[in-house]
């Protein structure tokens, strides 16, 4: 079969690659679903099968953004509890979210991954954990949305048992029992996981949050994971009322806590991790976990900042994410490049916390990282995967400043012209290529209706 090429030319390029190497004008070219060659100046003379020729004037080339922590299902209650911290916040939602059915859960995957795909992301993910009994395939249904969009994506199979009457957090009719959740993950896992280099679709086993799951869960979440071969994931370390939650359990911290039920490690990665001590940051690094940092969802709910400056120099492994969007309503990744950059200033290292290039690779390269897919993507490379956006600088929000990656982390959200998942276009010209997107506004508006008329009925 002949490999047919896309060649993109006249462009700024950022690469993300080891050295952040950048081309102030610059090329691609990619060969099927991999990038064959990246570069200063135009493309090399004498490349074949071109069948098609982008002339990218006025744009920035980055990798795609990668998404490392989100919940579709909030895309129907988004502005709800506005003035309230994690705990009361979840509590106040609970009840509504344990309304949940399939459709419902469809639609919101839908509204959360175009927001997402428009924005740029070229690999999401969804850490589904509320599965109320009835509610029918709830994984299957966000995984067939995803393969829709046309984006890469991780299902971090979420999960909770451990309800009020056993000193959780969420009420005893939201949470599943232990033997139930750990069969549903493994057979999420055995009908779902594509473990290949090329993989559009990857499962995760994710248990919710230590106030949310019983410790046999978590340490039986992580044998599974590991008999599996796949990533884990949860919630760790958001806010001092989870730490006063571990210390009064458990006695100890949560990063102890993971650590004794074998949450540490190269194939982990946590969402949030605020509050976090020297001690704490230590062990993330030295047994490889990761760190999805979710500077606006910490705002919103007044978590606290995470010292993602600290964790860097460490060596931890950091991405970004959206997390939900009932604490972060806008859904958008490109806008978690500039609240890190900005929320990390205002904590102990101040102009020294994070520059632009620092942000951008933690949306990219670091994303890749936590996600355990930094071989096949995350950096604009010759051989990687043909996962790249061009972002249009050249309007009224960008074009007087010369430096566009600077007008990317710092300015208005920039405009996609152009979104490639292993070389195949997902975004053309502001616009999902796959999906309607007023289908998906007008089915995500019934279902957040329907969900609400449901709750208000008790
Ligand atoms: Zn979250």
């Amino acid at each position: 079969m002949v490999t047919t090429r896309t060649v993109i030319e006249n462009c700024a390029v950022a690469t993300v690659d080891a050295h952040d190497t950048e081309h102030p004008t610059g090329h691609l070219v990619i060969a099927g679903n991999r990038i064959e060659s990246v570069g200063p100046g135009p493309a090399p003379a004498g490349v074949e099968n071109v069948t098609r020729r982008i002339d990218a004037t006025g744009h920035l080339a980055t990798p795609g953004l990668i998404n490392t922590h989100h919940h579709f299902y909030q895309w129907l209650t988004r502005g709800l509890a506005t003035d309230h911290h994690l705990f009361d916040w979840l509590v106040a939602l609970y009840p509504t979210w344990a309304r949940l059915d399939e459709e419902m859960v469809r639609a919101a995957a839908h509204g959360s991954l175009a927001m997402m795909v428009r924005g740029g992301v070229t690999t999401a993910m969804d850490h589904h954990y509320v599965h109320p009994r009835g509610a029918g395939d709830l994984s299957g249904a966000i995984i067939e949305a995803a393969r829709e969009t046309g984006v890469r994506f991780t299902l971090a199979r979420g999960s909770m048992d451990r309800g009020v009457s056993d000193g959780g957090l969420p009420p005893d009719f939201a949470v599943e029992t232990l033997e139930g959740a750990l069969a549903a993950t493994e057979e999420t896992i055995d009908r779902h996981h594509d473990p290949s280099p090329d993989s559009m679709t990857q499962i995760a086993v994710a248990p919710c949050s230590p106030f949310s799951v019983s410790t046999q869960l978590l340490t039986q979440g992580a044998e599974l994971a590991r008999r599996k071969g796949v990533r884990l994931h949860t919630h760790g370390s958001e806010t001092t009322e989870e730490e006063r939650f571990c210390r009064e359990l458990f006695g100890m911290g949560p990063t102890d806590y993971f650590a004794s039920t074998g949450w540490l490690g190269p194939d982990v990665w946590m969402a949030h991790c605020v509050h976090m001590n020297d001690t704490d940051i230590a062990a993330f690094a030295r047994t490889g976990t990761g760190v999805a940092h979710c500077p606006s969802s910490n705002a919103r709910l007044a978590a606290g900042i995470a010292r993602v400056p600290d964790l860097l120099k460490a060596g931890v492994p950091v991405g970004l994410g959206v997390d939900g969007t009932a604490s972060n309503e806008t859904g958008e990744l490109h806008t978690e490049l500039r609240n890190a950059l900005l929320i990390n200033r205002l904590g102990a290292h101040r102009e020294a916390a994070l520059t632009t290039r620092r942000a951008l690779r933690l949306a990219t390269h670091g994303g890749a990282r936590v996600l355990g897919r930094a071989a096949d993507t995350g950096s604009l490379e010759p051989g990687k995967l043909a996962d790249v956006v061009l972002w249009r600088m050249d309007t009224l929000a960008h074009a007087s400043i010369a430096d566009p990656v600077a007008a990317l982390v710092l300015g208005a959200p920039a405009p996609v012209t152009l979104s490639l998942v292993g070389g195949v276009p997902v975004v053309e010209n502001g616009r999902l290529t796959r999906v309607d997107e007023d289908d998906v506004a007008r089915s995500t508006r019934r279902e957040a209706r329907r969900l609400a008329e449901l709750a208000a009925r008790g």
